[in-house]
């Protein structure tokens, strides 16, 4: 057989998707990134009919290419949170923004195959918009962040995720020393808070692009 990493892949990303959809997520597959952002600027944004569109922290969404590619589009008012110029007090007020978009684009921490997203964050405004706020919300996720199960999956968040975007983000914690969690009490602490997405509300609201390729953290 020909591609049987991609082959294997591909059966675990196709039973997923039935799994997601049976707890009302919207679900689309890419084959890679590029396929991705098509589906997403072909398919999915226009069905939203967004004006406004807002993101949070996501090595997926950036691998895409549809950052650039929207923020490019003077179709859309675009609320960037990730642009570096902005103060840390106007980045705040930008979050709050965000809150309210038509459209709110990130990644995932953890996809479990029962179909349910699991995430885990610092400042809370990416779990706070997957979870109420913006109308629609469009999560990237690379086949690497599909697991088994809950304990799977907040095991992989804390032992190699957040080291890993901690060691990124040039965090002051004890695990870019380690590698793993130590359940930290420091300033730079990047896990807050946790969220388990068992069902889309309204349906479809979150619409899900699982992408055979591992991208992201
Ligand atoms: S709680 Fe602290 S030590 Fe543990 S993964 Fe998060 S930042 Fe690292």
């Amino acid at each position: 057989m020909d591609k049987p990493v991609d082959n294997y892949w591909k059966k675990r990303i196709d039973n997923l998707k039935t799994a997601l959809e049976a707890n009302n997520f919207e679900v689309f597959t890419a084959e890679d990134a590029e396929d991705a952002k098509r589906v997403a600027e072909d398919i999915i944004i226009p069905e939203t009919g967004a004006k406004s569109v807002s993101w949070g922290g996501s090595m997926t969404f950036m691998a895409t290419g549809l950052y650039e590619s929207i923020k490019g589009n003077s179709g859309f008012e675009v609320i960037d949170v990730f642009d570096k110029s902005v103060s840390t007090e106007k980045k705040s007020e930008m979050r709050r923004k965000a809150l309210l978009a038509d459209l709110f684009i990130t990644g995932t921490n953890a996809v479990v195959d029962t179909g349910v997203l699991v995430n885990l964050d610092m400042i809370g405004n990416r779990v706070a918009a997957i979870t109420f706020g913006p109308k629609n919300v469009l999560i990237l996720a690379g086949r690497n962040k599909i697991v088994s199960d809950l304990d799977e999956a907040m095991f992989r968040i804390k032992n190699y995720a957040a080291p890993a975007n901690a060691m990124r983000l040039d965090k002051k914690t004890p695990c870019i020393k380690t590698s793993f969690c130590e359940e930290c009490s420091s300033p730079d602490r990047i896990c807050n808070y946790w969220t388990i997405t068992e069902k889309s509300y309204p349906r479809g609201r979150i619409k899900i692009v699982l992408i055979n390729q591992d991208l992201g953290l």
